[in-house]
């Protein structure tokens, strides 16, 4: 059995080769670890194209999950890629109002411009969040890493106040997020809180630990206490339990896990009354959403490679 300490630097290394520009550079669907991944990426991304996608919600709505999609992205430098990455929330909207379909849409802004200029990330969320907004389609906006926070949350001061459908994710390990909160909680707009995913220093965040999760639950004691909706987007069982011993499933708007993580804790929650959303990702661009789903754990990294010898080991909608 691994010590922690091995288990920690492992998760830091599979969230530094997640970050890796030249790893992230040359992913693509003609890649050797595409070829050879993509099966057992499968694990944790629902879907590669829209048909297969609408299928499989619809069977997760069936057995009365609540339901988020996230079209998987990078983060865009080139404005063509921006403006394709856009219009494929505005076909899916219109798909899923087709179907009879309302899934919380997730995004990075640094997906929809943000790297071009916050001019253009604001202009194109507006886009999406005015077409969500016409079939009654929750928006939720993704946090990223420590060095795009303030952008965003100046992008969302803009969004918040005439988008109702739209919501921001918060990570409860970052220092600023204590003194940003009530901001946030002003805007009225669901958050969604989670620990956080990056490698971030000492100085600007808490590592995984009892001073994070005492965080994450003061945290959520500012949200209820504002009669924000909430969202618990955590795939951690030991939070979990003491969100029900603490009582506090009876008050959080819903616990929202990744699609392929942890299905059977999520049931377990479900069963007991508690909204529970899978936040499902689908598309081609898989590399640091996979990389981050084994950072997270990295038994994970023997499960990836269990499913690369026998994919078939991959059953979707097993224990949900
Ligand atoms: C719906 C959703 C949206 C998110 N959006 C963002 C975002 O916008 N920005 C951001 O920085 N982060 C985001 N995250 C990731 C989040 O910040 C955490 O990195 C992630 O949820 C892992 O933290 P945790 O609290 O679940 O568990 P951790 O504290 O990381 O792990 C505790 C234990 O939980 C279990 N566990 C956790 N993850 C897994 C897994 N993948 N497989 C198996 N066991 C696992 C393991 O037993 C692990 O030991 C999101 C997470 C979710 C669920």
């Amino acid at each position: 059995m691994p010590s922690n300490e091995i288990y920690t630097l492992a998760c830091a290394g599979l969230k530094k080769l997640a970050l890796n520009q030249e790893c992230r550079d040359a992913f693509d669907k003609n890649s050797l670890f595409f070829k050879l991944f993509d099966k057992a990426a499968h694990r944790y991304i629902i879907a590669s194209d829209e048909q297969e996608l609408n299928r499989k919600l619809h069977c997760l709505a069936d057995k009365g999950y609540q339901l988020g999609v996230e079209y998987v992205g990078e983060e865009n430098h080139d404005p063509q890629v921006v403006q394709r990455f856009v219009h494929e929330y505005l076909s899916a909207i219109q798909r899923f109002a087709d179907a009879g379909l309302k899934p919380q849409l997730g995004f990075d802004l640094s997906a929809v411009g943000m790297l071009i200029s916050q001019e253009t990330a604001y202009h194109n969320a507006s886009t999406i969040l005015s077409a969500a907004a016409q079939h009654d389609i929750p928006v939720m906006i993704s946090m990223e890493h420590s060095s795009a926070v303030e952008s965003i949350l100046e992008v969302y001061a803009e969004l918040a106040p005439v988008h109702f459908n739209v919501g921001i994710t918060v990570q409860a390990y970052l220092h600023r997020t204590v003194n940003d909160l009530s901001r946030i909680i002003g805007y009225g707009r669901k958050v969604r809180l989670v620990k956080g995913v990056y490698n971030e220093s000492p100085d600007i965040a808490l590592p995984r630990g009892h001073e994070l999760d005492a965080r994450y639950l003061a945290l959520l004691d500012e949200l209820l206490a504002a009669s924000v909706s909430v969202s618990c987007a955590t795939q951690d069982p030991n939070l979990i339990k003491r969100l029900f011993e603490g009582g506090y499933h009876l008050k959080i708007n819903e616990l929202e896990m990744l699609h392929g993580v942890q299905s059977d804790v999520l049931r377990s929650a479900k069963e007991t009354g508690l909204a529970c959303r899978i936040a499902a990702v689908y598309g081609d661009s898989w590399y640091l959403h996979f990389l981050h789903r084994l950072a997270e754990s990295p038994d994970n990294v023997l499960e990836a490679l269990a499913d690369f010898y026998a994919p078939s080991r991959i059953t979707f909608g097993a224990g949900y």
